[in-house]
């Protein structure tokens, strides 16, 4: 698989406060909130795998979701004169959804729902959104590992909130003052930051779920192309999420299968 790596400042500025975050989480959970009151049990090992597997998720599915390819759309082998097609497509006001249509950027043509974006300045397949939290395009083939990467960050959020409420009350005995007086403001931070996560990551969640079930992209959206013939809710998520055994849509190592991965996509003459 080739990696992809986008030189976009606001994208690498993205990626290393997520990544500061989660190394500080994981800081605060281990340090201040369960080796001082759950050292000694089984509790708190349990806890420190729990969490530090959780991250491993994240990560993974981040990484998978900023590196892997989004959906590029392959340059053609040999360059077509594209003066005739410009003059032709001008005059076209029948374009549907489901047309291949002309990249003028990439002077190619690309299949349907596929969009140029200019940051990464390459014709995305299924293109959503661009998103600098991952510096990358979210399109149709990392589309999966941006819902895990969200939907991990949301469940760790809630746990660490649980844990770290739950073990407020819970004394240190063999702390001094100034550890008890540093675990609080630590715990305080936590529950703030993973509180705004939480809200960021579900409401992006459920923004990407509702545009699945209705079968449009964020730039459809905008772009008001709503019609399309009527799709479970399930065949939709399959188109996104892959074909096969459903547990596998919640691994981040597994890439999706879709039913037209054996068809050669060329464009049609
Ligand atoms: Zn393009
Ligand atoms: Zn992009």
């Amino acid at each position: 698989m080739a990696l992809v790596f986008r030189r976009d400042p606001c994208g690498i500025l993205c990626i290393l406060v997520t990544y500061i975050t989660l190394l500080y989480a994981d800081y605060c959970i281990v340090t201040h909130v369960i080796l001082p009151t759950l050292s000694d049990t089984l509790w708190g090992s349990l806890h420190v795998l729990i969490f530090n597997f959780l991250l491993f998720l994240i990560i993974y599915s981040h990484l998978k979701a900023s590196l892997g390819d989004p959906g590029c759309v392959p340059f053609p082998e040999v360059a077509v004169d594209f003066s005739e097609a410009r003059r032709s497509s001008r005059k076209r006001k029948d374009v549907t959804n489901d047309d291949w249509t002309m990249c003028k950027f990439c002077e190619m043509y690309r299949p349907p729902r596929s969009h140029h974006c200019r940051v990464c300045q390459r014709c995305i397949k299924r293109m959503d959104h661009h998103c600098p939290w991952i510096n990358n395009c979210v399109g149709e083939e990392n589309q999966k590992f941006f819902l895990l990467f969200c939907f991990y960050t949301g469940i760790s959020c809630l746990y660490s909130i649980v844990l770290t409420v739950c073990r407020w009350s819970h004394a240190c005995i063999e702390c001094t003052r100034n550890q008890r007086q540093n675990r609080r403001i630590h715990s305080i931070v936590l529950i703030l930051l993973c509180g705004f996560y939480c809200i960021f990551v579900l409401c992006i969640l459920f923004d990407q779920l509702s545009g699945i079930f209705k079968d449009v992209t964020t730039i459809e959206q905008v772009q008001k192309k709503m019609a399309r013939p009527p799709k479970s809710k399930l065949a939709l998520l399959t188109d996104v999420c892959g074909r096969g055994s459903y547990y596998k849509w919640f691994i981040p190592w597994l890439s999706p299968k879709f039913d037209n991965d054996d068809v050669v996509k060329t464009f049609p003459v």
